[in-house]
């Protein structure tokens, strides 16, 4: 009787609290969108032509456009009320500052590649702003810079700096121009930013105030070649697969800066590519290699052979799935033994979507300094690793295909960095850790500096995700 009377207070409590928190909610939603138009009055650029409610028709569609994982786009995922897409640095300020004031949270989208999804998800009410519109890219061939809006993709980019000219290019990610030209974020000149109280920051006038929306960049380009070599080879287990992918970790780190090799482990095959005369094992041969000019390397790398180059600039090409990525990073070459202890795990069947990209460090990235760009993986790694699960159809159970992943993760931890295990941020992954359900707080993670720095640019904590 005693748990009935309880459990009727419960409900009653609930029924009450949820009557009472949605107009709360409403209301607030409410005086976030009345801020919105009376703090934008550039009539040039008016605020509500970018305003999408969840009952406008374009609402879903502009949602889903960019979410890259499908894992966050299903039924039950929660999402914004309102999306901001901005014509003009001031559309971002407006909803920076009404935000704050109406208690909502933000999430920024550039490009929706977040491999959790924080750029678009969150648990509690919020808005997203989506950069979408906000794409220019200003290439200068003769000062070797580019200022590009946040918004451009990295194929937008590469192709804009190609028109003007075939030996520039801007290093992307950590893939085949990290050993020769470092990151992305080794190669930035400057920025335009709004921080929390909604100000514009550049370079200068940020100094450690540099958590907020960013939305310029000015981009230092790169000399590439004009022309390179590319191939591709796989190796069945019967050709010695274990045994080359052994090799790969003492060669393809140490290889001048202008050769790089991709190693790929997967269920069917392992493949990787090189110059022969260093990498005997790799059997190469000369009908392997295709010779192609930089900017048709970068559409072959993106993984479209035959298309033209304008695909760079289609956003619906790119290669939407369900997926989970993990990541790892390696010091000391890992024993063949655990290569070949893979090879049954792959088999199983929640392997078979799995692969492992294994990606060189070593040259460019052993010489930047630590303090030069904060980025903590730099001499002393000789290759990180991707893990990655994932399909373009929706796989049923897929939690089944996550939890492979994870143990084949733990199956790595004796063989991988320690003491912290080192994770590429990039690839975000949550197991590694998430605010407790907004508890988190300054006092609990004071630990780490850039902690502090925020405390005190970021008192209330206004820029968050999970
Ligand atoms: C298919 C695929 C391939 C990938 N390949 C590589 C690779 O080869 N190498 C590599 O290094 N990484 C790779 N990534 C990871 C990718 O680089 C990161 O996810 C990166 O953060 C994506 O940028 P985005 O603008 O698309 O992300 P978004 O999802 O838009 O944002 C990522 C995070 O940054 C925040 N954010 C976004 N825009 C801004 C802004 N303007 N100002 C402030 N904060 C902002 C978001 O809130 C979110 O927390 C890949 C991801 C995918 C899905």
């Amino acid at each position: 009787m005693k748990s009935l009377y309880c459990s009727l207070i419960t409900l009653i409590f609930a029924i009450l609290f949820i009557s009472f928190s949605w107009p709360v909610q409403a209301q607030s939603h409410h005086k976030f969108l009345q801020c919105l138009f009376s703090l934008h009055s550039n009539d040039s650029f008016p605020i509500s032509y970018v305003i999408y409610l969840q009952t406008n028709n374009s609402y879903s569609s502009i949602l889903e456009s960019s979410i890259q994982n499908l894992r966050f786009s299903i039924n039950g995922t929660a999402k914004p009320f309102v999306i901001v897409t901005p014509l003009h640095a001031s559309h971002i300020q407006a909803t920076i500052r009404c935000s704050k004031r109406h208690g909502l949270q933000i999430r920024t989208r550039s490009g929706g590649h977040d491999m959790e999804g924080l750029s678009y998800v969150a648990d509690a009410s919020f808005v997203v702003i989506d950069l979408v519109n906000l794409k220019s890219v200003d290439v200068d061939v003769k000062s070797r810079t580019a200022w590009v809006e946040s918004g451009a993709t990295v194929g937008e980019l590469q192709y804009r700096i190609a028109e003007k000219s075939g030996t520039l290019d801007f290093p992307t990610c950590t893939c085949h121009t990290v050993g020769k030209y470092g990151l992305a974020a080794d190669n930035i000149v400057d920025a335009r930013l709004i921080n929390v109280n909604g100000e514009i920051l550049d370079r200068k006038s940020m100094g450690e105030d540099f958590f907020g929306i960013v939305f310029y960049w000015k981009l230092k380009l790169v000399h590439v070649p004009s022309t390179v070599t590319v191939f591709t080879v796989t190796k069945a287990p019967q050709q010695n697969a274990t045994q080359v992918v052994h090799r790969w970790q003492y060669i393809a780190p140490k290889l001048s800066d202008d050769t790089f090799i991709l190693a790929t482990i997967s269920r069917a095959e392992a493949s990787e590519g090189q110059r022969s005369i260093q990498f005997p094992e790799l059997g190469l041969l000369k009908q392997d290699c295709i010779e192609m000019s930089w900017i048709r390397f970068v559409v072959y790398f993106a993984q479209f052979t035959t298309e033209p180059t304008e695909i760079l600039l289609d956003r619906t090409a790119s290669m939407k799935s369900y997926f989970k990525v993990k990541s790892d990073y390696v010091k000391e070459p890992i024993p063949e033994f655990v290569f070949k202890g893979m090879g049954p795990m792959f088999d199983e069947y929640e392997g078979r979507f799995a692969y492992m990209n294994l990606v060189p460090y070593g040259a460019r990235m052993d010489e930047i300094l630590e303090t030069e760009t904060p980025f903590p993986h730099r001499a002393g790694n000789i290759y990180s690793i991707m893990y990655a699960t994932g399909q373009d159809e929706e796989i049923t159970h897929f939690e089944k295909y996550i939890n492979w992943m994870r143990r084949l993760h733990r199956y790595m931890t004796s063989f991988v960095s320690k003491s912290p295990r080192e994770a590429y941020v990039n690839y975000r992954d949550l197991d590694i850790g998430v605010n407790d359900k907004d508890k988190t707080n300054y006092e609990q993670s004071s630990i780490w500096e850039l902690v502090k720095v925020k405390s005190l640019i970021d008192p209330h904590n206004f820029f968050k995700h999970q």
